[in-house]
């Protein structure tokens, strides 16, 4: 049996310090907004490369704030992925701003950069580029283009914790970084979280009121705020896993180019394929087939476990009918939503089991 993650190992080799953590947090009587919280930002925004990081509350809210503290809402539109988990798109719509999606490139997963400049228009504010799978984006000709046209660029980082394009960090790409904490991810909580990092300290300073009921100063409320805190307790958890995220996402990687190794030449198998220019995490290891139901049956009856992120795009979603996009409107992404599917990958899975994974992927295929 192999799963396709299972978090209980990341608490059997971090025990000490997690439990230490815990004691401290219990030990102090303070649980929202204090030490545990303040260091974290430190040293996360010392690790992404930013001067400032504002712990949140989820990785939602981190998109959501973001695009509140600088003021997009009604009447302005947000460039995102036409391929990207819906989360993206429910930041832009819960502002009240359009979702303008820009499909792949061919190769996929991420926004085609050579499609960007088509989808602006006078409304435009921000591109919500998404480093989907932990393979980043094509930041550099993002950027140029958000600057080209005065628009914010808020990267998407949920998948893509400590992946690097060209040495730099992802969520210090853009003039912010939104941040998940959700346990999954690469690094994870052990409950709900979430980040923005930022060079921009008034970003900063706005998103510190705005996650607090929009008050600086206690019963002092200068906006209509929000309650989107990350707690000390899950702060203090991720201080300790912070120390981490490095090695396990080398693991990951390691992990990621058994499979290449072992799936190469695989007839009708599409395997990620990382440009030159970036350093991937591996949050996931999405293969591509036409030939998808009979692959899952193979390995479900190997107990192995798999999924699909993601089977249906944003905009086929029920909850984005009204947008009336209907199939045939983003065909990459749609494309993409029917042939991936995403092979077991984390930092406790051993190359014997990726090994195993392999050997029933190549004898389905036969
Ligand atoms: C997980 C995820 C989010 C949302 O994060 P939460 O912490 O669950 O709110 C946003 N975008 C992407 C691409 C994600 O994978």
């Amino acid at each position: 049996m192999i799963p396709f993650l299972d978090l209980k190992p990341a608490y059997a080799e971090l025990k000490p310090g997690l439990d230490a953590a815990y004691a401290r947090v219990m030990g102090s009587g303070w649980f929202v907004l204090g030490r545990e919280v303040e260091a974290f930002e430190q040293e996360y925004a010392a690790f992404c490369g930013t001067r400032h990081c504002v712990g949140l509350g989820n990785g939602l809210e981190a998109l959501e704030l973001t695009l509140r503290a600088w003021d997009i809402g009604a009447g302005d539109e947000v460039i995102v992925p036409s391929n990207t988990y819906i989360a993206t798109w429910l930041a832009v719509t819960a502002m009240g701003a359009k979702v303008v999606p820009v499909e792949p490139t061919p190769a996929g997963p991420n926004i085609d950069p050579g499609n960007i400049a088509a989808a602006i228009t006078s409304r435009t504010k921000a591109i919500m580029p998404v480093h989907l799978y932990g393979e980043p984006a094509d930041m550099d000709a993002i950027t140029a283009i958000a600057r080209k046209h005065g628009l914010k660029v808020i990267e998407d980082v949920a998948q893509a914790q400590g992946a690097k394009v060209r040495g730099r960090r992802t969520g210090a790409l853009g003039d912010a970084g939104a941040h998940s904490f959700f346990p999954t991810k690469n690094i994870g909580a052990f409950g709900d979280g979430g980040a923005v990092t930022t060079d921009d300290p008034a970003l900063a300073e706005r998103l510190r009121a705005l996650r607090n009921y929009g008050s600086r100063v206690k019963y002092v409320n200068i906006e209509r705020g929000y309650n989107s805190r990350l707690d000390e307790m899950q702060a203090a958890f991720l201080r300790v896993k912070l120390e981490k995220l490095d090695e396990w996402n080398e693991r990951r990687r390691v992990l990621a180019a058994r499979y290449d190794d072992r799936l190469s030449g695989v007839s009708g198998l599409g395997l990620p394929r990382a440009p030159q220019w970036a350093e991937p995490v591996w949050h996931l290891y999405v293969v591509r087939t036409t030939r998808r139901a009979e692959l899952t049956k193979a390995l479900d009856a190997a107990g192995i476990g798999s999924l699909v992120h993601y089977p249906i795009p944003p905009h086929l979603q029920q909850a984005y009918a009204d947008l009336g996009l209907p199939r045939g409107s983003f065909p990459l992404a749609e494309t993409l939503a029917d042939t991936v599917l995403s092979l077991p990958i984390g930092p406790h899975m051993t190359t014997e089991s990726v090994d195993a994974v392999a050997d029933v992927v190549r004898r389905s295929a036969q």
